[in-house]
Parts: C-alpha cells; structure tokens; sequence
C-alpha cells in the first residue's frame, strides 16, 4: 500500500511496483490510510511522511499502536534526510526510511530487502508446506514429490495460502488476494476453487487435507488430521 499525496509519484511507484508483480493500493490521506490497512492487511506499506490531514508519522504510530497491524512492516519517505529526522522516523515505529528523491528500483530493493528480514517465505523460490513443495517461478507443485495440475487460480490461491501458513482467511480476503479487488467476482467461486485445490492436492485420498475451513470465518492452510472429516460444508 502506498500512503502517498503527490499523485506523480504514487504514479510512478504504481506502474513499477505493478511490473514486478505486486498488486498495489494506494491513497493521500494519513486518516484513509489507518482504516484501508485495517481493511486491506498489505504485506507491507510504502509511507510519505508528509501527508495532508495526519502526518505519515502519526499514521505509523497509530498502525503501531493497534495489534492488528502493528505487526506491518512500513518504509518512510522524506524530504527530510537530516540524522534527526530519520530516527524520529525509525522511532515512530517505521522498519526503513528512503529520502527523496529516489529511484523506483531504490525503493523495489529496500521492499525486497524488508520482506527478506521480516516475511522470508515472500522471497523464497520455493514454498513449502506438509510435503507440498511450490516452485514459485517454475509455476510448479508437487506432493510428496509427485507432480500436481493445478490452473492458474487454484495455483495462486495455493500461492496465498502457502505464503501464510496458519493464518485464517476470510473468503473476502482471498477474493481480493487472489483475484483481486477491483473484479466482481461470487464468493461463492472461492469455495469452488478451494474444493478443486483440495482434489489437486489430495490426489490419493491418503494424505492429510491442508486447507481447514474454519466455520464461519474463512480457510487457513493447516494440516488436517487424516480421521477428521473434511469439512466442505458452507462457511
Ligand atoms: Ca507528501
């Protein structure tokens, strides 16, 4: 997410960032910015100090503050590249600070650099989880090392999942994870998508199912043990 009112800069940080696969939101205003993080839950967040309403630092420190996003790593932006400034910015609880003006591949670095300390499965060639094992750029899975068919949509939803182990989702969530938050799309295809991963991934009906439906809340990767019923009823 980038927290941005210079609209030539979120611009330009959009179409780069876009280009090396991230999917991006965007807004000027530091209030906006607290409820669409609540909302949206970035993987990390891009943030220019200067803000119109509620500056960039206090937009950190209100994210900080609230354990549902405090755990988001933030890059500041600044004008300001004097000592003093930067460690106010480190303090406000930020993980990194980039003086403008910098390249868009300064920036793509330091986010690579960021998810490298914080969210390493990000950056890995390959996830892996129970004996799923996904090649990432290779567009491969395999379980237990036997090759596994998956369309795009289940291989990115399985993308998703993999990258989070453990972590509920809501089907909300994975809509917009997966096929992104500007298309309509059922909730129900989620559920539908799921059921064909499950089919991919549990080919031989031995091995433990990896998604839990959680009622009434969402889907987490998470090994199920094999007695337990596969609970494909209705969230
Ligand atoms: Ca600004």
């Amino acid at each position: 997410m980038i927290v941005e009112d210079e609209a030539a800069i979120v611009t330009l940080l959009r179409y780069n960032l876009e280009r090396e696969g991230f999917q991006v939101y965007s807004t000027g205003d530091g209030e906006e910015a607290v409820t669409m993080v609540k909302e949206y839950k970035p993987d990390i967040i891009v943030l220019d100090w200067m803000l119109p309403s509620m500056s960039g630092i206090d937009v950190c420190k209100q994210l900080r503050w609230n354990p549902d996003t405090k755990a988001i790593p933030i890059i500041m932006l600044s004008a300001r590249g004097e000592e003093g400034d930067r460690i106010r910015g480190l303090d406000s609880g930020a993980d990194d600070y980039l003086v403008k003006p910098f390249s868009p591949a300064e920036l793509i670095a330091r986010i690579r650099a960021v998810f490298r300390r914080f969210r390493p499965a990000l950056t890995e060639k390959t996830l892996n989880f129970a004996g799923v094992s996904m090649d990432v750029a290779g567009h491969k899975v395999t379980r237990d090392n036997a090759e596994v068919h998956l369309s795009p949509t289940e291989f990115s939803l399985l993308r998703y999942l993999l990258e989070h182990p453990g972590r509920v989702f809501s089907r909300e969530q994975l809509l917009d994870a997966v096929w992104g938050h500007d298309i309509y799309v059922e909730l129900r295809t989620v559920d539908v998508h799921i059921r064909r991963l499950r089919k991919g991934l549990d080919y031989d009906s031995k091995r433990p199912d990896i998604i839990r439906t959680v009622r009434s809340a969402g889907y987490a990767l998470e090994e199920v043990p094999l007695g337990e019923k596969v609970a494909d009823e209705e969230l």
